[in-house]
């Protein structure tokens, strides 16, 4: 392809996204049946022969866009998602011409000067000990196996087995104690990284899904302690403070999962939440949730950073290790895409008054939606401390029915959970787009719905 062809088809895919962005607000959030018929444009046999490239891009706009989840507007508060800070999704789009590679510093020496940066400022905000490493990688799944498998090499190795070169053939055992209430990413790290997902030790919660700091089960040091720093229903934070002081004394590792709720770090009004996570070992975040830069952006940061290192290290003749960084030692993959460049810029335009007014006005508004909600008639279930609203009505039928004519008004979108027993709609607010206005508008359509089921 030619150059000039190349500029012509930037063009047109600039124009289709200023289409998109033009256009959110007024579309359905979630696309609806008639919508989602457009899906068969795209159905056929791999193609013998390759397409025009811009009949394929105007076709992936003109049966592509409107099939989108409309996640950039107002109104999506399903799962925990986030949107994206515009100044991200612009370097973004510039990164993705640069098309770097982020194994080796010598394969991208800017990526690795912006994964060394970001490093130093996460460690920074969330207050961690100096020195302590960053790994980027896609998201919080595989964090939780980097930082699970740091923890129990380091476990084993107290036993004097070599879980690198030995594997967990004959090993000794480790404890593994987590939260009943802990996210399936973790019981699936678990499985993953051969600790078993049945034979952990689960500490009872309380209602608001907080390990109970009475009933958790005895550490010592061979337990990998797992705690929740944002549950993912309630927004509960595990008692921090209280646990990790507790399995400092006895020796433990402790791993928090701070997918979305590790930001609470960065603001005061949250910060004590977190506070006592900076006595942990590992820690998992996403910057794809809570932050709004743009998926696929997790990070692991570990405390140890040989402990880290020699968990995920690869070898081989070809490799080039420079004095610098070479972010494949912090990661599982070898070839990656350089995410480290949208979570800078959202980190540099942000600053840190940014991202704390960004957790402020998320909390603000879910307070709004759960004050509002309260005000006329349905129940909910969480103190609303962070992000996550969750909503009941009289019965489980009446919950689900309105639930199902929320996802169908097009208004707004929430997901369905379930709350110690009960159904419940559950609204999460990631977005830094989301305004009291759009807040408001939802609670109508919370309201429309109940009316009509
Ligand atoms: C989202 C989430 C995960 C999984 O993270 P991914 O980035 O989706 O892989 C794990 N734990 C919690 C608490 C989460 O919210």
């Amino acid at each position: 392809m030619k150059q000039h062809d190349l500029h012509a088809l930037l063009d047109q895919a600039h124009q289709y996204a200023n289409e998109y962005i033009d256009h959110i607000d007024q579309r359905p959030v979630y696309p609806d049946e008639e919508a989602l018929k457009a899906l068969n444009d795209f159905e056929q046999a791999m193609p013998e022969e390759g397409t025009d490239p811009a009949e394929a891009l105007k076709l992936l706009h003109q049966s592509g866009s409107p099939t989108t989840v409309a996640q950039t507007g107002g109104r999506y508060f399903g799962f925990v998602n986030g949107g994206i800070h515009p100044p991200a999704l612009a370097a973004k789009w510039l990164a993705d011409t640069w098309d770097q590679n982020a194994a080796l510093r010598v394969m991208s020496p800017i990526t690795a000067k912006l994964e060394d940066l970001c490093e130093r400022w996460l460690v920074d905000l969330f207050k961690l000990p100096e020195g302590t490493a960053a790994g980027f990688v896609s998201g919080t799944s595989m964090s939780l196996m980097c930082g699970i498998a740091a923890g129990r090499n380091q476990l084993l190795e107290r036993q004097d087995w070599d879980v690198v070169s030995q594997g967990l053939f004959g090993a000794p055992a480790a404890k593994v104690v987590l939260g009943e209430q802990a996210h399936s990413a973790v019981f699936k790290a678990l499985s993953f990284i051969g600790l078993g997902r049945d034979r952990v030790a689960l500490a009872p919660c309380d209602n608001q899904g907080r390990i109970i700091p009475e009933e958790l089960p005895e550490l010592d040091e061979h337990t990998l302690l797992i705690l929740s720093a944002g549950n993912v229903n309630s927004g509960s934070f595990d008692p921090m403070q209280e646990l990790c002081e507790r399995s400092r004394k006895a020796g433990a590792w402790i791993h928090v999962d701070g997918a979305f709720g590790l930001w609470a770090a960065a603001s005061p009004n949250t910060y004590p939440l977190y506070q006592g996570a900076e006595l942990a070992d590992s820690w998992s975040v996403d910057a794809h949730k809570t932050l709004n830069a743009p998926y696929d952006c997790g990070v692991i940061l570990c405390k140890d950073r040989s402990a880290l290192i020699s968990a995920l290290q690869a070898s081989g003749a070809y490799l080039e290790w420079s004095e610098h960084r070479d972010g494949m030692l912090y990661t599982p993959e070898m070839s990656r895409r350089a995410r480290a460049i949208e979570l800078w810029m959202t980190l540099k335009t942000m600053g840190k008054d940014g991202v704390a007014e960004l957790i402020d006005q998320l909390c603000l508004r879910a307070k709004q939606f759960a004050e509002g909600l309260e005000q006329n008639g349905f129940r909910i279930l969480n103190a609303v401390n962070f992000n996550q609203v969750l909503v009941a009505c009289e019965n489980d039928s009446v919950t689900e029915a309105t639930l199902a004519a929320i996802q169908q008004s097009g208004e707004c979108w929430c997901g369905g959970s379930k709350w110690l027993g009960e159904s419940v709609i559950r609204v999460s607010v990631c977005s830094h787009v989301t305004t009291d206005e759009d807040v408001e508008i939802s609670i109508g359509a919370f309201l429309k719905a109940r009316k009509s089921v």
